[in-house]
């Protein structure tokens, strides 16, 4: 058993391994948590205990998690002096599968946000987050309903691989003159500069999982969201390579949109996925206008991370919304919203975003019983309208409860 400097192994949990290219999940895996900043100790606590009451209910104590606290943050500056120390980084590694609370980004020069940093140096490329409507909660639109998709952004490249210069230093001069110079350019010495790489690598790596996750779950089709028309060789590569690899690695699964027309003549045949594409700005009409037409959605980081928040808004915020980030075999899955420091230990917070991510959690190690559970006694506590503030806020004759008790409500309701 690995020793670590502050992180205490359970000694009543085993090792989750990969076996013949597949986790191989004991009946007690040890899952390693980040308990998160500000809200983080509130709704950890809740995520916990509905967690370990629905895996017991759906397994009858056949199984059981054995968290492992792992620190990132205040608490890690606390204890190590640092925000992300090196053990926290190789017990999610080794351990494979873990859960994560938010985490505030320090202020200040030098840092980087701690969330992106777990997802690059992990290498965590697709940031997969379902959206779809619960019943009875508010909305802004009229038809929340009809809006169920899951968005597969990319996590690693674009914009966020940080490659950043400030506008009147050395390296920004050297930059600008080298490129007006050699490369013809004309860019006013007065600029900043960002640089957006988007890789082969990167898009191959998010539109496999895409596609395989479609395929897996029978999902009629996967978008592929870019801004080509602009910017043609990052997010107009990241199309043509997601199309590339869909008719390479895929040919007999799935049908691009022209083949469609070309070939079937609109109608789509039976058991295979559409992949089409569709313009950054068109598909932000699209989830509003026509949101029934589409499922998968895959895209480059920027994108994403607009699209995800968009969408969360229109089948009812942040409060419920989960995510994961993940890599070929590790799953970070994490709350979707920050840390929300004002509400921080006042067990008002809605614990909804990190119990549907321990949800996902389940589904990806194939506890798939206990994952259904709470999504059906969630759906029930909403029906009774027992609900938190934010909830509460956009629905009418319900009743405000705190933190706690919606994890306690949620419990009960589970059968
Ligand atoms: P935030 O913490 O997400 O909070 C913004 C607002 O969103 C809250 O005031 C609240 O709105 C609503 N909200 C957030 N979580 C909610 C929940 N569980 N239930 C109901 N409503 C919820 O964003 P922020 O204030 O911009 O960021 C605070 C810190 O978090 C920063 O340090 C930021 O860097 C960090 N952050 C971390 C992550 C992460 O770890 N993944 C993500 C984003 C931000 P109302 O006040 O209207 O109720």
């Amino acid at each position: 058993m690995k020793k670590y400097k502050h992180i205490v192994v359970p000694k009543d949990g085993k090792r989750i391994t990969i076996k013949g290219k597949k986790l191989s999940i004991p009946n007690n895996p040890i899952i390693p948590v980040i308990e998160g900043d500000g809200i983080g100790r509130d709704i950890m606590k809740a995520a916990r205990r509905v967690v370990d009451a629905a895996v017991e209910k759906a397994f009858k104590g056949r199984k059981r998690i054995a968290w492992m606290d792992v620190y990132a943050g205040e608490k890690a500056n606390e204890l190590y002096r640092e925000w992300l120390p090196d053990e926290t980084i190789d017990a999610i590694k080794s351990h494979y599968v873990a859960l994560k609370g938010p985490l505030t980004t320090p202020i200040g020069g030098g840092f980087r946000s701690l969330n992106v940093s777990l997802r690059q140096i992990m290498n965590l490329y697709a940031c997969v987050r379902p959206v779809h409507w619960y019943k009875g909660v508010g909305s802004p639109v009229v038809h929340p309903e009809r809006l169920n998709v899951v968005i597969f952004r990319e996590n690693t490249e674009d914009v966020y691989a940080g490659i950043e210069w400030k506008k009147g230093s050395k390296d920004v001069k050297k930059v600008i003159t080298w490129l007006n110079k050699n490369m013809k350019t004309n860019i006013r010495t007065d600029s900043g500069i960002g640089i957006k790489p988007i890789s082969v690598t990167g898009t191959k790596q998010l539109v496999r999982k895409a596609i395989q996750y479609a395929i897996d779950r029978k999902l009629p089709s996967v978008t592929l969201v870019h801004k080509g028309n602009i910017m043609k060789y990052t997010e107009g590569a990241f199309r043509d390579w997601g199309y590339k690899l869909a008719t390479t690695e895929f040919r007999r699964k799935i049908v691009t949109e022209d083949e469609l027309w070309s070939k079937y003549k609109g109608k789509m045949p039976k058991g295979k996925i559409l992949i089409k594409d569709r313009i950054a700005d068109s598909i932000f009409q699209q989830v509003l206008t026509r949101p029934d037409e589409y499922s998968i959605l895959a895209t480059p980081n920027l994108n994403g991370d607009y699209l995800s928040d968009a969408c969360a808004a229109q089948v009812g915020g942040l409060g419920m919304a989960p995510g994961a980030n993940i890599g070929d075999y590790i799953g970070l899955f994490e709350a979707t919203h920050g840390t929300a420091p004002k509400y921080a230990d006042k067990d008002v917070i809605n614990p909804g975003s990190v119990i549907l991510s321990a949800v996902m959690m389940l589904e990806y190690m194939g506890w798939d019983k206990a994952a259904v559970m709470i999504e059906k006694a969630i759906q029930k506590t909403i029906d009774k309208k027992t609900v938190t503030y934010d909830l509460h806020r956009q629905m009418k004759g319900a009743k405000k409860i705190g933190t706690s008790a919606f994890a306690t409500e949620i419990i009960k309701n589970m059968r």
